[in-house]
């Protein structure tokens, strides 16, 4: 083998918590980003609840410590009725207080851990940071994989590995090259996300909402400022025009009708996105591997996108790991596809269709059981705490634990 470290490309949450895991349990990364530090912190704004057991990851590697002060400990969210803001239920993670440290959410955006996490990787003699770099395809035999990069200065170069991972996001260039199928389908709809500088505790909303609506369903997530944003998601017709959809006025009637107070609300931003439920067919092929977006997208109604791929990270880490110190063979790898596939479909994107469908749902007698059975689950301990494990995705790294 001509070297024995990890090519990891993308320094998003799942590349970066990869990384660092690997590193702190003493492997060599070359960790390869297109985006420079000059432009890092410029991405679209996305994802950012985080929870218990992720909590528990990025505490061990040092990262929750940063990101505290940064969040919302949010313990509690609601399922909510549009048409007269009636409390449906409200879940409290305290119900967790002894299956995890951390019985809350953290709201801290991805922009927050990704900053937070870069700068841990710069610190780190173990990790190999290339920003700027632009990965561009990879060759692998049966000693090791190369990678073929442009560099800052624009030049192609090869960086030598012992297996490479893709952290690269959903457009992966690596599961194409690999000719891996993205299953699944696209929603027709999009959704726009609107930020919006102002307080609607006051209204009755906790940090986290799941708002019921025939007609326009919606979610509504605090984040820390300053200044403090919610955001709001509704979802669009198809052949709704996206200019027509996000002028001023259009966002303000829209918000007016959510939450009707008589004043212009403070945008402090606004993006239209599609979403998609697609996991790739396979998770490894040989020396190149998939992890988080790049091996499964879903739905954010939910909040498992970015949390499934850091427990991807966790679990690819601990085998990479043993893998480098002859403590396993190879194999490891498809016991990873295994988990992490399982996980994929059977959790994040079981429970993100399911999450739309209990919010859009317009049978009004499947409504108000829908309505009625969370109530129920919500007033029953027991019955909280199993939904808890479920929706905290306790549940899939267990179950995923079972998987041979
Ligand atoms: C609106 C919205 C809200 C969301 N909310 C949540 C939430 O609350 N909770 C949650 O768990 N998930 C959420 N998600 C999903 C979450 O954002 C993603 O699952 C998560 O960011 C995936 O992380 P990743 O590291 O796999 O990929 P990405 O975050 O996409 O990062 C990929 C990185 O790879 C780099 N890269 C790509 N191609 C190359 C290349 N060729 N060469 C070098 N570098 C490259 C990119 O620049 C980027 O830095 C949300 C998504 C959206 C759209």
């Amino acid at each position: 083998m001509t070297s024995n470290r990890i090519i990891v490309i993308g320094a998003g949450p799942v590349g970066l918590t990869l990384s660092l895991k690997l590193a702190q349990d003493g492997v060599e990364v070359c960790l390869v980003e297109a985006l420079a530090d000059d432009n890092f912190l410029e991405q679209v704004p996305r994802a950012g609840t985080n929870h218990p057991a992720t909590l528990e990851m990025l505490d061990h590697i040092g990262l929750y410590e940063k990101l505290e002060p940064r969040g919302i400990i949010a313990p509690l969210f609601h399922y909510r009725e549009r048409a007269d803001n009636a409390l449906i239920a409200e879940f409290d993670h305290g119900h967790l207080k002894d299956d995890t440290r951390f019985p809350y959410v953290l709201q801290c955006e991805r922009i927050k851990i990704v900053e937070e996490a870069l700068a841990l990787a710069k610190a780190h003699p173990n990790i190999e940071l290339r920003l700027a770099t632009n990965f561009t395809s990879f060759t692998q035999g049966p000693d090791g994989v190369t990678a073929q990069v442009t560099n800052p200065a624009g030049e192609d170069e090869s960086i030598r590995g012992a297996y490479l991972v893709s952290g690269e996001g959903a457009r992966s260039i690596v599961r194409k090259e690999l000719g891996i199928e993205f299953e699944g389908f696209t929603y027709p709809d999009r959704t726009l996300n609107i930020e919006v500088a102002y307080d609607f505790r006051k209204h009755g909303y906790t940090e986290r909402n799941y708002i019921f609506d025939p007609d326009e369903w919606s979610n509504l997530f605090h984040w820390k400022g300053p200044p403090d944003r919610w955001r709001v998601h509704f979802p669009t017709a198809p052949d709704e025009d996206e200019a027509a959809l996000t002028r001023p006025d259009a966002l303000q009637a829209r918000l007016q009708r959510f939450l009707p107070t008589g004043k212009d609300f403070d945008i402090v931003g606004t993006n239209l996105y599609l979403v998609h439920q697609r996991v790739a067919q396979k998770f490894r092929v040989g020396r190149a591997i998939l992890a988080g977006d790049a091996a499964h997208v879903n739905s954010p109604i939910g909040a498992m996108g970015m949390n499934t791929g850091i427990h991807d990270a966790f679990n690819l880490a601990e085998k990479l790991t043993a893998i480098l110190r002859k403590e396993a063979g190879d194999d490891v790898l498809d016991r990873y596809e295994r988990q992490r596939r399982h996980v994929a479909l059977q959790h994040t994107q079981a429970q993100t269709i399911r999450n739309k469908r209990l919010l859009a749902e317009k049978d009004p007698a499947v409504r108000r059981k829908n309505r009625d059975e969370l109530r129920r689950t919500a007033e029953d301990p027991k019955r909280a705490r199993a939904f808890l494990l479920r929706s905290s995705l306790i549940e899939s790294l267990r179950e995923a634990e079972q998987i041979a």
